[in-house]
């Protein structure tokens, strides 16, 4: 067991954590999606460490952090879609995957033996200011042992992670809540591998590029690490449900009835995504028999939720 800092964020600490990135050590930090856990993406044995402290069973691709556009051109092939996307909305929760360059530096690890890799430009200034600092890609995943609830509070990553990474940088709630929308842009037709916190009817609409979805298609490129269980709370999760049963925690969205917890009262798919996962922690630790969960619209971040609810709910 080591020493885990726990520590609210200022300049000193920032340094202290950027420093920390450089001699390969781990470090939680917040994003505006959810808590990321942080290695130097050009390291190695810092990124093999990632996979060690989160217990992952097998080497699932990770996102490359970066805090400044122009980055992207020495690590990957950004094809006219890519760019486009990339310059109408990062930094944003959208994650662009593209293919490697041959003399890219990035930690082969990272891409988990693909030829490509997964980039994100997030828009939250302390993970912003702390990649400037180390002046490299941070690779991060979510600061949650693998396959339980992903963080949205520093609380939440201490809880699963003290003892195994050296800091956790504190700068309270994510905002968005959900993680990012990942699209595959190696050509014109981008592909969207896992739904999350920008909505594809906004990405379409500022760029007028259309998104296709594999489930539609068999035919079409998908993400490997979408597990089928996965964010899973312990309690048994039961969706769509109008009337929660007897012994039932019923996490309500809009003017439900004898909700325990409302995402959102009024019905706002945003609030409702920045709750979720802070949420189906606390209704985790009670005496409930199962989490029963009120339908969620299909639109806007609703895909994001939907997504995450029918991880959370398949059985394991
Ligand atoms: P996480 O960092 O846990 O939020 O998850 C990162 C997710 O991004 C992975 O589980 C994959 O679904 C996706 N991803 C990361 N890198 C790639 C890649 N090179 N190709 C396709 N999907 C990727
Ligand atoms: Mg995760």
């Amino acid at each position: 067991m080591m020493d885990t800092i726990l520590a609210n964020v200022n300049q000193k600490r920032l340094e202290q954590a950027a420093d920390l990135l450089k001699q390969g050590k781990l470090v939680a930090f917040p994003t505006e999606t959810v808590y990321g856990l942080g290695a130097d993406a050009t390291n190695d044995e810092a990124v093999a460490s990632i996979f060690e402290a989160k217990g992952r069973p097998q080497f699932n691709p990770l996102i490359a952090h970066i805090s400044d556009i122009e980055w992207i051109y020495d690590f990957v092939e950004v094809s006219p879609c890519a760019k486009k996307i990339a310059e109408a909305f990062w930094p944003a929760p959208l994650t662009l995957v593209m293919n490697r360059t041959s003399n890219c530096k990035i930690s082969l690890l990272v891409s988990a033996g693909l030829d490509t890799v997964a980039v994100r430009f997030p828009r939250h200034s302390v993970a912003q200011q702390m990649i400037r600092l180390l002046g490299k890609p941070v690779a991060a995943p979510s600061a949650n042992i693998s396959g339980t609830v992903s963080p949205t509070t520093a609380e939440h990553v201490f809880q699963g992670l003290s003892g195994r990474i050296s800091m956790i940088l504190n700068d309270g709630p994510c905002a968005v809540g959900v993680e990012s929308t990942v699209l595959d842009v190696r050509t014109d037709q981008p592909v969207l591998l896992r739904a999350g916190g920008l909505a594809v009817e906004e990405i379409e609409a500022k760029t007028g590029v259309k998104i296709l979805f594999p489930d539609k298609d068999p035919e079409l490129p998908r993400s490997p690490g979408q597990l089928l269980s996965h964010y899973a709370p312990k309690l048994q999760v039961r969706l769509n449900v109008i009337e929660p049963e007897e012994g039932e925690a019923f996490l309500g969205f809009g003017s439900v009835k004898n909700a325990t917890l409302n995402l959102s009262e009024k019905g706002d798919l945003k609030e409702a995504a920045s709750h979720l996962f802070a949420y189906m922690r606390l209704l985790d630790k009670t005496e409930y028999k199962r989490i029963a969960v009120s339908p969620i619209p299909m639109n806007d971040l609703g895909l994001a939720i939907n997504d995450r609810l029918k991880r959370a709910a398949y059985p394991h």
